[in-house]
């Protein structure tokens, strides 16, 4: 009786062996990748979650074993004893690790057959995701997926041994709590014992985290779940997983460098070395260069050409004196047709405050030596592509917070006009297909932003951070200019986390919630506790927020964090596998106390 299962010392993983092997007998157990019947010889690819190897059945192993592997089929879960022998050398694949060996089989036990698969984990192209989603264990035994949830592994495990190592400490938080202030919509959980109550599921651990400040551990940090019920967008999730921390008597350079530190722990694991410290740069700075606050900094800067006009030439060009004029250098992308010309136009989009000059050359017939001195000023190579961005003329007086609003609007618009030709030259430039990570922190975030619709100021970040030292007399009389101790790290164009400096003091938190138009009562009501806590010795301190599956999506080159989540929702926030949600019984509902009205307005 061949009784091996179950031996895992004497178990050897598919995707291990190798010449040096050769002779030794082993055990194997895996899937049936795929079958080839040579009528004599069959062979299967035997895979794990290590790899692949190539087992022969020869009908010299007896009967018994060439009689089952005539059986097998994809996805039959096996085991083989046998030996590893050198391949001849025309039939080494080099292709695979394990290309120069196979295991001649002694004996085989056919563990469990599979039915008919909806697609083959052998298959590496699965167009329609609806159905990897809903085979997702059949997808997860793909060798991509195994890879992805790997590496998944070993940067949590590498962010954890990285920040065990400075002296943090993992603590966990609750998940069943009450609203935390991150902006977005809360999942709700009932509760069956306070009828008409409700839980909350953390959109983070913010509070708890500067509570465990407050409590004297001084270094925390958690990977972990958080939940926002968000209109989906393509990269996002309805619960994902945080690198979240907290550190006491912290000033922004030491939560800098802690998290420069894991991420190069992270990278290590794609075997690439971060160079640290990474680039800073201010919000205001990042705006005026890039026209965003996550500056994808792998193409040019915008650059300010307002000097190169006299001001009669800004008037026959109807372009206002007192807003911005960029420039867009878009690399290497040669002469354009006149159709791709209009393209340009059609990117930009119809726009009556801003103005695009896309034909330089024309602009030259009229304009020479401004063209040229904007050449000097934004320094294009002669492939380059050269656009500039203006404001329209304005017909009336602005006030001067007007003329900032109006400004930020121009560089967003060329920020935004940067972005679509990098994407759309982007195999021109070819700057989007190396492996170049450009990291950047991005700092003093204005610290309200104006709520059109309600008519009032909102937290940028979230109402515990800090403003900036030298703002707070402006904190009444000039929310908008109140800058932030908060700070953003970005990765090639994405933000990768928040964090912020935090207010430490009960009297500032008071008039920040103020300033976000909160009456007393409510500041009681939603956070009465933490006002409280807040006077029983609060240690300054500060921490951030990095997205983990976003990190993973990066390092494994996936275009989806689907591709880096085991279990994923989909655009929809739908379960595919689990089929969630679902409606549940009428006694569950009674015993939440909880009645479901149909709504026509959704
Ligand atoms: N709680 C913040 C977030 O989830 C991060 C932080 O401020 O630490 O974005």
């Amino acid at each position: 009786m061949l009784d091996f299962v179950g031996d895992l010392k004497r178990t050897h993983m598919c995707g291990a062996l190798r010449a040096s092997d050769a002779e030794a007998e082993v055990v194997l157990m895996g899937w049936v990748n795929r079958r080839r019947d040579l009528g004599n010889l069959i062979f299967i690819d035997l895979r794990d979650r290590t790899g692949i190897t190539q087992v022969v059945m020869t009908a010299e192993a007896g009967e018994d074993v060439h009689k089952k592997a005539a059986t097998l089929r994809s996805e039959f879960v096996v085991a083989v004893i046998g030996h590893v022998k050198l391949r001849d050398p025309g039939t080494v694949n080099k292709n695979i690790p394990t290309g120069e060996v196979e295991v001649v089989a002694d004996a085989l036990r056919i563990l469990n057959d599979c039915k008919p698969l909806p697609f083959s984990p052998a298959d590496s192209d699965i167009a329609n995701e609806e159905v990897r989603l809903k085979y997702r264990y059949l997808d997860l035994r793909r060798p991509e997926m195994q890879y992805n949830i790997q590496l998944r592994h070993k940067v949590s495990i590498a962010i954890r041994d990285h920040l065990n190592s400075l002296g943090f400490y993992e603590i966990e938080t609750p998940f069943m709590t009450r609203s935390t202030p991150e902006g977005a919509r809360d999942y709700l959980v009932p509760s069956r014992v306070h009828p008409g109550e409700f839980y909350a599921l953390p959109q983070s651990p913010q509070i708890f985290k500067q509570i465990l400040m407050i409590s004297g551990f001084d270094k925390y940090f958690q990977i972990v779940r958080c939940f926002r019920d968000e209109d989906l967008r393509a990269d996002r999730q309805p619960e994902f997983t945080q690198i979240d921390l907290e550190i006491s008597f912290a000033r922004p350079d030491t939560v800098f460098a802690v998290v420069e530190g894991f991420l190069t722990a992270a990278w290590k694991t794609i075997d690439f070395e971060l160079q640290t410290p990474f680039p800073r740069m201010s919000y205001d700075d990042a705006i005026r260069q890039y026209g965003i606050d996550k500056p994808d900094m792998r193409l040019p800067a915008m650059t300010e050409v307002h000097e190169a006009f006299t001001p009669e030439q800004l008037a026959t060009l109807n372009i206002d004196p007192e807003l911005p004029i960029v420039t867009i250098v878009t690399p290497k992308v040669g002469e354009l047709s006149r159709k791709e010309r209009d393209d340009i136009r059609l990117l930009f989009g119809d726009r009556k405050a801003a103005k695009l000059f896309e034909d330089i050359k024309r602009l030259e017939k009229s304009y020479s030596e401004t063209v040229a001195k904007i050449r000097e000023l934004a320094k294009p190579n002669d492939d380059d592509l050269l656009v500039i961005v203006a404001g329209a003329r304005r017909s009336e007086d602005a006030s001067a917070a007007k003329t900032r609003q109006q400004a930020y609007d121009i560089y967003g618009a060329a920020g935004q006009l940067r972005l679509a030709l990098g994407q759309r030259y982007a195999e021109r430039h070819g700057a989007f297909n190396k492996r170049d990570f450009r990291f950047l922190w991005v700092t003093d975030f204005p610290m309200f932003e104006w709520d059109e619709e309600e008519g009032r100021w909102n937290a940028a970040h979230h109402p515990f951070t800090s403003p900036h030292e030298n703002d707070m007399d402006k904190l009444e009389s000039d929310p908008g200019a109140v800058r932030a101790l908060a700070y953003d790290i970005v990765l090639n164009g994405t933000e990768l986390g928040s964090g912020s400096i935090r207010i430490h003091r009960q009297d500032i938190q008071s008039i920040i919630f103020k300033a976000l138009g909160m009456s007393k009562e409510e500041q009681q009501a939603r956070f009465g506790f933490f006002l409280e806590a807040l006077q029983y010795g609060t240690p300054p301190h500060g921490g951030i927020a990095l997205g983990l599956d976003r990190i993973v999506m990066i390092l494994a080159g996936a275009d989806s964090l689907r591709e880096v989540i085991p279990f994923p929702k989909t655009a929809k926030a739908i379960d595919m596998m689990m089929d969630a949600p679902t409606p549940v019984s009428d006694k569950q509902l009674k015993e939440l106390s909880i009645a479901v009205v149909e709504r026509k307005d959704i």
